[in-house]
């Protein structure tokens, strides 16, 4: 099932898209309130008829993030795939350890206050340094939290699925050594366009993941080429933490971040970055980078 967070007729709601896409239907009561509440009230209420006038066309409502205010902060993965990594310490801008592919997944976390929806522009403006740089990720939204969770029963803890844009300010990436600051400016974490549910994606490693900027395809990855796959990234943080549920985990960007490139390609106003990760749709937001 595809699940969406929008605002119709001034109120948000959550709600599941139609096989085509071109419809959502709100589901009602307390699961109805927000994602967060879907997600814990979801198997009572999965395969409940909800009311059939309840059907809104795709193009009367507006999509926000499918979690667009998480409880708590994103939890992300970096340097997770190998030509990213190297690219990564390439560039110079890496301020962590100096070796390519690290033997621990490396896990830094985005405030809440970074998510935006689909289309929401990417305010660009914020970062003083003009160095802002876009990673296409696979995330993984938690459904039934836990500690200490074993690998073979790691992904039935997994809700679903969706994308997100980790957008970093590079420079103060690396100048502040700890990666939150350069990854945590307000809307730097586009999200979207839905989420999966897992029972749609039995097979994670399977998808694909492409980013392009203004139409020119800049990463083309599969899920396969994690360095710590999904299970392994679940064991390891609820080792040491609990997860909850709608905790959202972003596995890592794969290679062709603006970085990557030399000279760098960093994000200009008025760009526009699409990233698919099919079946849970393309997430494109557009840059605004000019300040007031
Ligand atoms: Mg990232």
């Amino acid at each position: 099932m595809k699940l969406v967070s929008y605002v119709f007729e001034g109120e948000v709601r959550v709600g599941r898209l139609n096989a085509a896409g071109t419809a959502v239907q709100t589901f009602s009561g307390e699961a109805g309130g927000n994602m967060l509440s879907l997600i814990r009230l979801f198997e009572q209420v999965k395969n409940r008829d909800e009311d059939p006038l309840d059907w809104v066309e795709l193009d009367r409502v507006q999509l926000l993030a499918p979690i667009p205010r998480p409880a708590r902060n994103i939890l992300c993965v970096g340097k997770n795939y190998h030509q990213h990594a190297v690219e990564f310490q390439a560039s110079g801008f890496d301020a962590s350890a100096s070796e390519n592919t690290p033997a621990f997944p490396v896990i830094f976390t985005k405030a809440p206050s970074t998510v935006i929806g689909p289309e929401a522009a990417i305010p660009a403006y914020l970062d003083y340094s003009e160095s802002t740089d876009y990673e296409g990720e696979l995330a993984v939204v938690i459904g039934r939290g836990g500690r200490n969770i074993a690998k073979e029963d790691a992904l039935s803890h997994v809700f679903g699925y969706t994308i997100v844009n980790d957008v970093t300010a590079r420079t103060l990436q690396q100048s502040h050594r700890q990666w939150y600051l350069g990854k945590s400016l307000d809307g730097y974490c586009p999200m979207g366009p839905a989420i999966v549910t897992a029972d749609d994606i039995p097979s994670p490693e399977r998808l694909q993941l492409k980013t392009w900027v203004n139409g020119e395809l800049r990463q083309d990855a599969g899920v396969a080429d994690l360095i710590f796959d999904i299970p392994t990234l679940i064991v390891t943080l609820s080792r040491t933490m609990s997860l909850e549920s709608g905790d959202i985990i972003a596995t890592g960007t794969c290679a062709g971040v603006g970085i990557g490139f030399t000279p760098p390609k960093f994000l200009r106003h008025g760009d526009r970055v699409d990233i698919e990760i099919q079946p849970i749709g393309k997430l494109s937001n557009p840059v605004i980078a000019l300040r007031d």
